[in-house]
């Protein structure tokens, strides 16, 4: 039995916030990031979860201490943004055979047209390679109703279970009819020890996954069209109502299959879908997830013919799609974004960073950036960095150049994962200089608060000096840097400035 809630309509976020408190989690753990960053900010500041929420250095972190708490019979919650998937997924894969206790549910937050991330990734691909449930809502109710079940689903499947946002979604308005609270009754298992890994895994297939792929087809088959006109179109995530909205505006004369849940892939309930109709169109972010499963039938229609674009999809894009479904194949059309066709993103006038920046530009050594503001200081005017693989990837990078380099970081990449990449430069005696970006905070992300890692570094490293950003003119900054590099090994300069976007004085 739902609980009917109001009249009032609640975005996508404050979906996932309300359904949170019913589902008794004891647990937030978060890795700031567009489009979760304002998510996280909504459980930091919430009376029930202020206390029970954290902003973590990286995500595999995040999930980690969210492994703990299931253990130890606690609900826990990650949110991270897509890129973060790649950095947890060594936990999460591995925690399929494991097994876990209490549930655990990650949310990740996609971003289809690369507003703030370095790539378009499409985390729904983890569902599979993890062999865990995924779900892609298309609306806060779907949200709702996807984290409820998903902490029922991870604790009966001893698995973690996905759900993939992305803004549109968390944005979007709608009436939620709540689900019922439901707490948790399960523990971790130590009885899974009695099992070699290999034993572990066959457990898995013969009694988790089964369930899982039978929840998977019975949501599905529940939403199965059961008209048989000429075009079918198969969608999830946000796009599903993208798709809605043409088939309203347009009164397009098809039938819609929206999947909540995509993996496992529902094939059964696709198969009958396929089918039942002429023309199959796949309407999806960012990748062919869907498509790619289903494009043996000759049918099947969407980014892979050309009829819609990879990456995110608008509501021409569907019409477009629609008017040529009779066509196997769509020459692609759209256009190649370039810097200066999208308008350039610089760095704030006032950054105190900006002086180093003209001096790395100059340099004719090779220069390893990082993710995060710095990113910004690599495209013309500045070119002061060239590469910015990850964040925290710099010390690494720049480590195994094949001549002397600078490895450029912020304080937050270095606690993200940037310090490993400095234990290994110290292990096999690189000779880097590395220039830590000390404004104490993470900026691309929105301010979170940075740790302090000057004395862990000066454990590691001998050759480490401060210069003050306000203190040193750029003709002495440039003289220290040069200085640095005709030495041999590992050098390390903190250059302390003030972000002047996100820091007080008193934060100095
Ligand atoms: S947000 Fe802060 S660190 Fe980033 S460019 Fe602006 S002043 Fe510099």
């Amino acid at each position: 039995m739902n609980t009917k809630a109001s009249k009032r309509k609640f975005s996508g976020a404050e979906a996932i916030l309300e359904t949170a408190r019913k589902c008794n989690i004891g647990l937030v753990s978060g890795v700031p990031g567009y489009p979760i960053t304002s998510l996280m900010n909504m459980f930091l500041k919430d009376s029930f979860f202020s206390d029970k929420s954290f902003w973590v250095t990286n995500e595999k972190v995040a999930l980690e201490m969210a492994l703990g708490a299931s253990v130890t019979g606690t609900r826990a919650l990650v949110i991270n943004k897509h890129v973060g998937m790649n950095v947890l997924s060594d936990p999460l894969i591995s925690s399929t055979t494991h097994t876990i206790g209490a549930g655990i549910v990650i949310i990740v937050g996609d971003d289809p047209g690369i507003t703030a991330s370095q790539n378009e990734q499409d985390s729904r691909y983890f569902g599979t390679l993890a062999e865990v449930a995924l779900f892609d809502p298309a609306k806060p109710q779907d949200t709702a109703t996807a984290l409820s079940d998903a902490f029922r689903i991870s604790e009966k499947s001893h698995s973690v279970v996905i759900i993939r946002v992305t803004s549109r979604m968390l944005e979007s308005l709608q009436e939620v009819d709540f689900p019922d609270s439901s707490e948790t009754t399960a523990t971790y298992d130590l009885s899974i020890w009695d099992y070699t890994m290999k034993g572990k895994h066959q457990l898995f297939h013969a009694i988790s996954y089964p369930y899982l792929v039978a929840e998977s087809e019975k949501r599905a088959a529940s939403r199965l069209s059961e008209n048989k006109e000429k075009l079918g179109i198969v969608s999830s995530g946000y796009v599903s109502t993208i798709v809605d909205e043409v088939i309203s505006k347009n009164k397009v004369n098809c039938s819609h299959l929206v999947l909540n849940m995509v993996a496992p892939f529902p094939y059964k309930a696709i198969r009958k879908f396929i089918d039942k109709h002429e023309n199959i169109l796949v309407a999806e972010e960012t990748e062919t997830y869907l498509e790619s499963h289903m494009a043996m039938s000759r049918k099947v229609k969407g980014k892979m013919t050309g009829h819609l674009p990879y990456g995110i999809i608008v509501d021409d894009d569907i019409s477009t799609a629609i008017s040529e479904i009779d066509k196997d194949q769509v020459r692609a059309t759209r256009k190649i974004e370039t810097i200066a066709s999208r308008g350039p993103r610089p760095l704030c006038e006032d950054c105190p960073f900006l002086p180093l920046y003209r001096i790395l530009g100059k340099l004719e050594v090779p220069i390893a950036g990082d993710v995060g503001c710095l990113i910004r200081s690599a495209p013309a005017p500045l070119r002061a960095v060239e590469t910015g693989f990850a964040l925290g990837s710099s010390i690494s990078v720049a480590s195994g150049f094949s001549t002397k380099g600078i490895s450029v970081i912020g304080d937050f990449g270095l606690a993200h994962f940037g310090i490993v990449g400095l234990i290994n430069a110290v292990q096999l005696d690189s000779d880097i200089l590395i220039i830590i970006l000390k404004n104490h905070v993470a900026a691309m992300t929105g301010g979170q608060e940075a740790p302090d890692l000057t004395n862990v570094v000066r454990q590691l490293v001998e050759d480490v000096m401060t210069i003050n950003a306000d203190d040193e003119s750029e003709e002495e900054l440039r003289k220290v840097i040069q200085g640095k590099l005709v030495r041999k090994g590992i050098s390390v300069i903190f250059i302390e400035g003030k972000c002047t976007k996100y820091c007080d004085d008193e934060e100095m």
